[in-house]
């Protein structure tokens, strides 16, 4: 099999993995991922903006208070507290790295206001293309820096152990299929999420949470499995993904309305569409169990400005819609897994050498309900904390490297063919079951079903079938979270807990 040493590698390129990639000076950093610039990936999708307390009378306090309270208890107040403190030098890092944030006439930074913030603090870079834009921006830097290099092309597969450490991963290179043994002294996972795991989702096709699902087999620890988000409003067009029509478009005035036209969100909660998106998705999902089929009303806010959100336009233009003139058909999707690789506040995993940032780990920022464009502030602060953590310092020699082996969670066999292939039967029960049975509404009845029917899908998977085999745990373990959860908290919901409707309306 052929194999590389490398220094540092970092496994995926969006805004996580390339920020921790240009925080660790003084280190050799080989990005790997599926495709070069990283165009089809979550963060080049955001819309909505990167959340910073910016504006007059705010304060990272502020910031942080509605941060936990989105986060139903379930946050860790000393990562919220980082995440907010670090957010303003965040925003001057990103622009030191070439970003460009929206600005007033006056040359402020331009405020927006989402969804449970108290406050107008997230910016747009490109108006609502601002995740394109940051990612294009940190793409760029990096590409100036002699010490990172980019493997595009490849996808990692397992993670690779020496004795009790990890030791970079197992890859196949596409479209070859050629296995390569990628061999490192620290390996960071900043493989993004994994709404492709459900069968409605916003989440690029790479999100399948190959990341958290090499982490498992090979024993790290991993939190908040359950907690997955589901943003309220996508076009209901049956595409994968899903587009999105971003929260700040209901930040700007645009409201919620069923087939017979009412305002159906003023009396489910006071801040009306303005509510948390697990509300809201209830909500709508509640609607859409009765038949209705909803709507966003955006003409408004769109028939005002011709220029304002090119990129829903452009979404409802491709599927014959002209949202300045008619309504905008919408459903909820899997959208942000709260959940990950369990690590402390500098990005470390509970394997050695394993670190990982971005949304494939669980800092305890989101608990369980992410407020709204605190996921790109996460992965710049983290990614950022992560980088300096990888001092030069730390460094250790690999040793006797002729032990280490790939962790795919079953024995396999080193000569044995790995195959990227995904059996496609499987594949579509899996994320029919995730949608039904662990999506916005729970019961304890359809948890225990769906995982049941997961573990069954497990039989039979070949011993080649190394992703299908991942995701299914990964899945298995996730229904396991839920089903220990038995009250509703956050995007967690039970219908079957009694006090569901008074803790969360
Ligand atoms: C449509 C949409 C809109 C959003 N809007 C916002 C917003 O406005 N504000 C906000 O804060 N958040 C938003 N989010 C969430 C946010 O974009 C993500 O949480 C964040 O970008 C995750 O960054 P990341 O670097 O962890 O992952 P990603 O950006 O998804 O990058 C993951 C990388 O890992 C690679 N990868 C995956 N698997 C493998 C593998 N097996 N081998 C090698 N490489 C692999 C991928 O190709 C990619 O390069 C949005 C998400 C979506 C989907």
């Amino acid at each position: 099999m052929h194999r590389d040493d490398v220094d540092v590698l970092v496994v995926g390129a969006g805004l996580a993995g390339l920020t921790a990639a240009l925080s660790a000076p003084g280190r050799r950093i080989t990005v790997l991922c599926p495709e070069l610039p990283p165009a089809e990936v979550a963060s080049a999708l955001a819309q909505g903006g990167i959340a910073a307390a910016v504006g007059e009378g705010d304060s990272p306090a502020l910031h942080a208070a509605d941060t936990l309270a989105a986060g139903a208890g379930a946050c860790s107040a000393a990562a919220v507290d980082i995440l907010c403190a670090e957010a303003v030098p965040a925003i001057h890092w990103l622009e030191g790295q070439g970003a460009s944030f929206d600005r007033t006439a006056d040359g402020r930074w331009a405020l927006h206001r989402e969804a449970a913030h108290g406050r107008a603090r997230v910016l747009h870079a490109g108006g609502d293309a601002t995740g394109a834009a940051l990612s294009a921006a940190l793409y760029r830097a990096a590409r100036k820096v002699p010490t990172i290099e980019f493997r595009p092309g490849c996808v990692a597969v397992a993670l690779e152990r020496h004795g009790a450490a990890v030791a970079g991963v197992l890859a196949l290179e596409m479209p070859s299929g050629r296995p390569l043994r990628l061999v490192a002294r620290d390996t960071v996972l900043a493989t993004g999420g994994l709404g492709q795991l459900y069968l409605h989702t916003t989440n690029p096709l790479t999100a399948c949470g190959d990341g958290l699902a090499m982490a498992l087999a090979a024993g790290a620890r991993c939190d908040g499995l359950e907690f997955v988000q589901f943003h309220p409003t996508a076009l209901a067009c049956g595409d994968n993904p899903t587009p999105l029509i971003t929260e700040a478009l209901r930040g700007a005035g645009a409201v919620l309305v069923n087939a017979q036209g009412e305002r159906f969100m003023l009396t489910v909660h006071p801040d009306a569409e303005l509510a948390p998106r697990d509300v809201v998705a209830r909500e709508i999902w509640r609607q859409t169990q009765r038949g209705h089929r909803i709507y966003l009303d955006a003409r408004a806010v769109l028939g005002a400005d011709a220029s304002a959100f090119p990129s829903v336009r452009a979404a409802c233009v491709k599927h014959g819609i002209d949202a300045r003139h008619e309504r905008i058909p919408v459903v909820p999707a899997a959208h942000y897994h709260m959940g990950g690789v369990g690590v402390d506040l500098v990005g470390r995993s509970s394997l050695e050498r394993l670190w990982a940032c971005g949304e494939v780990a669980h800092t305890g920022v989101h608990g369980a309900n992410r407020l709204a464009s605190n996921s790109l502030l996460e992965a710049v602060v983290f990614g950022r904390r992560l980088g300096a953590a990888l001092a030069p310092s730390g460094r250790q020699p690999h040793g006797d490297e002729s032990s280490v082996v790939p962790v795919t969670g079953d024995a396999q066999d080193e000569g044995s063919a790995i195959s990227l292939a995904v059996d496609g039967r499987r594949w579509v029960e899996l994320r029919r079951l995730m949608w039904e049975h662990l999506g916005i509404a729970r019961s304890g009845a359809g948890l225990e079903s769906g995982h049941a029917q997961i573990v069954a899908l497990e039989t039979g998977v070949t011993a080649d079938q190394v992703r299908l085999r991942g995701r299914l745990r990964l899945a298995r373990a996730m229904f396991a979270s839920a089903l220990a959860r038995h009250e509703s908290c956050g995007a967690h919901y039970r219908t079957d807990d009694p006090g569901a409707g008074a803790r969360s309306p």
